[in-house]
């Protein structure tokens, strides 16, 4: 017997259109360079299998994951070439999967340079630390022969305070610059969505941006020409009414001082609202902001409908998504927030 169907109280809506258009558009800041895209973690939590197909059939044709266990998600969908393993081939079994897939490792040390070597090698990229000091091979170990050896396509480095007028920019751009005379390769890369921003003299031949492609803004430069990506919705699933005096979720923290009508959301921290999108964040019915009351549970949130008499058990609301204004609300980053959006959203 087949089983009914469920309805679902959560909504995530994926805007394709808008995330292509983000794509197109920071392709076009960056000039002569072309834009690959950042999928990591998923695509940032809203699903390699919506955003990469997207995103390939807008023209994009260098996508960067961080996870070995990444790439097979990602090539269903674009060859193994096209597809750069930022975290490099830590362990030799991370070889073996790179010559299975043809996904190409990001070489960021001289013992990944002789790990690669040592286990067949072939194309490979390459990152350059300029300062910020996670992964990365030194500019003066440039020199040493395992790393002379490679053969690059892409030598990249990382801005580390690319969303701030920070002195530490113009200082990268001169200190990766002076490294491009130091090692054979095709591509140049340097930009990540804030760096795009930065203007065309960060671009070099390929930028690579991932918050922006999403709809995050890191900085003011990109405002207005990126949208929104990712929509969400929950439903009210009961209305309540409480007299003064009463308390709302888990500590009691919110207590009513005057009757009042709330209503119970169907979202909760193991979709991602986390707790610090308690008090002082809202969800949205219509043009009206309703305040949330008391502690964030797993599944469930209360808001205020004292000024939405009309809003019904069943409603939707909508959760505020566009990134700069939710993190703002949350304190969370627009990384965290995009990248927390849980996987019960996702049906
Ligand atoms: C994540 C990442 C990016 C994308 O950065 P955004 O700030 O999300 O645009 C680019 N390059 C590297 C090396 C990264 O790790």
């Amino acid at each position: 017997m087949q089983r009914p169907e469920t309805e679902p109280l959560l909504k995530l809506r994926i805007d394709t259109d808008a995330l292509v258009e983000n794509w197109r558009a920071l392709d076009t800041m960056s000039g002569k360079a072309k834009a690959g895209a950042a999928i990591k973690a998923d695509a940032y939590g809203l699903d390699v299998q919506t955003c990469v197909p997207a995103l390939r059939d807008a023209g994009c044709d260098v996508f960067f994951v961080a996870h070995w266990s990444e790439v097979p998600d990602v090539i269903a969908h674009v060859p193994g070439h096209q597809v750069a393993v930022l975290n490099g081939p830590v362990r030799d079994s991370d070889v073996l999967v790179a010559k299975d897939t043809g996904a190409v490792p990001v070489i960021n040390s001289v013992s990944q340079a002789r790990r690669w070597a040592e286990n067949g090698g072939g194309l490979c990229h390459v990152m350059i630390d300029t300062g910020i000091n996670r992964l990365g091979i030194a500019p003066t170990d440039l020199d040493d022969p395992s790393i002379v050896a490679l053969d690059v396509d892409i030598l990249m480095s990382h801005l580390a305070c690319a969303d701030e007028d920070s002195p530490m920019n113009a200082q990268q751009l001169r200190d990766y610059s002076a490294c491009l005379d130091l090692l054979r390769y095709r591509r140049a890369s340097l930009a990540n969505s804030a760096g795009v921003a930065l203007g065309e003299a960060f671009a070099f031949d390929v930028t690579r941006p991932g918050l922006s492609l999403y709809g995050g803004v890191p900085r003011k430069e990109l405002d207005g020409k990126i949208r929104q990506v990712a929509f969400v919705d929950a439903a009210i699933m009961q209305v309540r009414h409480l007299k003064a005096g009463d308390a709302v979720g888990y500590n009691s923290e919110f207590v009513a001082t005057q009757d009042m009508r709330v209503g119970t959301v169907a979202l909760g921290y193991a979709d991602g609202f986390l707790r610090c999108r308690g008090p002082g964040n809202y969800l949205c019915f219509g043009e009206k902001n309703l305040p949330l009351l008391g502690k964030v549970s797993m599944d469930m949130i209360v808001v205020d409908l004292s000024h939405a008499p009309e809003a019904r058990e069943g409603d939707w609301l909508n959760v505020p998504f566009e990134l700069r204004e939710a993190a703002l609300q949350s304190g969370l980053s627009q990384y965290e927030l995009i990248t927390s959006i849980g996987p019960r959203l996702r049906f």
